[in-house]
């Protein structure tokens, strides 16, 4: 028996007395990694498992595995955050425990049937409320919400593009999610491109084509995600052309994403990017600072861990390009936490950066100031020279005065030292009178406001810098 085989009959064991959502929940990117003279050896996907298999479920999965093969005689736990990357090692939970309480949801007959249609959403931790927006993904969240809560009405198709690890996957199973939360009749499906051109293959080669198509015609919603890869699939882009005609005529609802937009799609027939081009096309781009911030704080919130500002920023600041490797560093850090009983540091994550990011690592602003090339500007320096140029007294800047004349220095001090003197944000705030990240964050972010419709305020900042000599 195969790790994988040998894995699915334990958990099929375990799932007779555990509730399907623990299943799903504390099973997901489990696998067993080696078999060792009867000692499994599996491998858990973030450190947080580790104490909560430990503590629930060691004994009852010993128990299962004995069950199974009663030549095992004990399962040690290893973290191994490379399982959430869709690992090869770890089994299709959903796919081997589908959730059978779909049969009691009000469903029409012919969903009954037993390999009809079901709604089939896969990740229920990707929600709408859970998408942190940004001025980069707004529109698109904006839309799905209208989607999940109108179907077929507004924006249909709805066609979502942008680059990997944008959040396309996680907004379209959320808006499918949402639908099925709003009305438990209707039949919303999830694919991905990839799954429903293996069917295609599949009913073609049974010649049971007739089946699929009927399928993928009584359902309510079409979700397909990555439908860039349907190309040079002229069957299945056939089949999908149809099916898309077909729902979309009795005014079903379609949500379509893409790695670029429908008229850079150049290997997909004209014919089915002009009805892409028909519906709402929104792009997803990489959020901003200040959300990727937000991001890496509700994923620590989520995980019940704490990191400390500095390193989140750090991380914040020097991945940006896709959410996905933001998540990943985070879940490295977190590992390491985990595994070397220390916090991480910057510095500690810096390294790991260094090792696993291909760009160069910014380190400026994160460094103690002891490690600060000489003859850097200092935050002091910058605080004097800004003080000085207002002619305001620098205690007054430091202090909690809310006054116009200390408030704008204030700002200003912020603004440089973020920009300028590249500092994180809990630092600009512990040496500005310890001022939470927060405040410091807000009132950057007006500072950049200001700046652009205030000639006057602009000139002074440039003087400054000038004077300063960090322009
Ligand atoms: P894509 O499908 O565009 O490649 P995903 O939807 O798989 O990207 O997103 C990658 C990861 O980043 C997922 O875990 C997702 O939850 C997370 N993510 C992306 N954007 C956001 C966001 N705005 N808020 C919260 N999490 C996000
Ligand atoms: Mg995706």
């Amino acid at each position: 028996m195969g790790h994988k085989e040998l894995w699915i009959k334990i958990i099929e064991k375990m799932s007779e007395d555990l509730p399907h959502a623990q299943i799903i929940t504390w099973f997901k990117d489990t696998a067993i990694l080696e078999n060792m003279n009867g000692v499994l050896k599996v491998g858990l996907p973030l450190p947080f498992f580790l104490g909560w298999h430990q503590t629930h479920y060691a004994k009852k999965t010993l128990e299962a595995a004995r069950s199974v093969d009663p030549a095992i005689i004990d399962i040690e736990y290893i973290v191994d955050i490379a399982l959430t990357d869709g690992s090869p090692l770890v089994i299709d939970l959903i796919k081997h425990f589908p959730k059978n309480d779909a049969r009691k949801l009000p469903n029409r007959n012919e969903t009954r049937s037993k390999d009809g249609v079901v709604s089939k959403i896969l990740n229920p931790a990707y929600t709408l409320d859970n998408f942190i927006t940004s001025a980069e993904n707004r529109l698109a969240h904006a839309a799905c919400q209208n989607v999940a809560k109108y179907p077929g009405q507004n924006y249909n198709p709805l066609f979502i593009y942008g680059g990997v690890g944008l959040g396309k996957t996680h907004l379209l199973q959320a808006t499918g999610a949402e639908m099925i939360r709003n009305d438990p009749g209707k039949h919303v499906m999830y694919t991905s491109t990839e799954n429903f051109v293996n069917e295609v293959v599949q009913g073609i080669r049974s010649k049971n084509m007739e089946y699929i198509r009927k399928k993928y015609r009584r359902i309510d919603t079409l979700i397909i995600d990555d439908i860039q890869f349907i190309a040079n699939k002229e069957k299945s882009e056939e089949e999908f052309f149809h099916t898309f005609n077909a729902l979309f005529e009795e005014g079903k609802q379609l949500i379509i994403s893409s790695d670029r937009p429908p008229q850079e799609l150049t290997l997909l027939s004209d014919r089915l990017t002009s009805r892409f081009e028909s519906g709402m096309i929104i792009d997803v781009k990489m959020p901003d600072y200040e959300t990727r911030l937000a991001i890496l704080q509700n994923k620590c919130k989520d995980a019940q861990i704490f990191i400390n500002q500095d390193v989140l920023e750090f991380i914040a600041f020097n991945i940006n390009h896709s959410v996905r490797a933001l998540e990943g560093v985070l879940k490295q850090a977190i590992a390491n936490y985990e595994l070397e009983h220390t916090a991480p540091t910057v510095k500690s994550v810096a390294a790991m950066l260094k090792t696993t990011q291909k760009k160069e690592i910014k380190m400026v602003g994160f460094l103690p100031n002891d490690d600060r090339p000489k003859g850097a500007v200092t935050m002091d320096l910058l605080i004097d020279s800004v003080a000085d140029y207002f002619t305001v007294p620098k205690s007054e800047v430091m202090g909690q005065s809310r006054v116009r004349d200390y408030t704008l220095p204030r700002q200003v001090i912020m603004y440089l030292a973020y920009a300028k003197l590249r500092m994180s944000l809990s630092k600009i705030g512990r040496a500005l009178g310890n001022r939470d990240h927060t405040t410091v964050m807000h009132s950057i972010g007006k500072m950049k406001e200001q700046i652009k419709n205030d000639r006057q305020l602009l000139r002074d900042v440039n003087a400054i810098t000038r004077e300063v000599g960090i322009h």
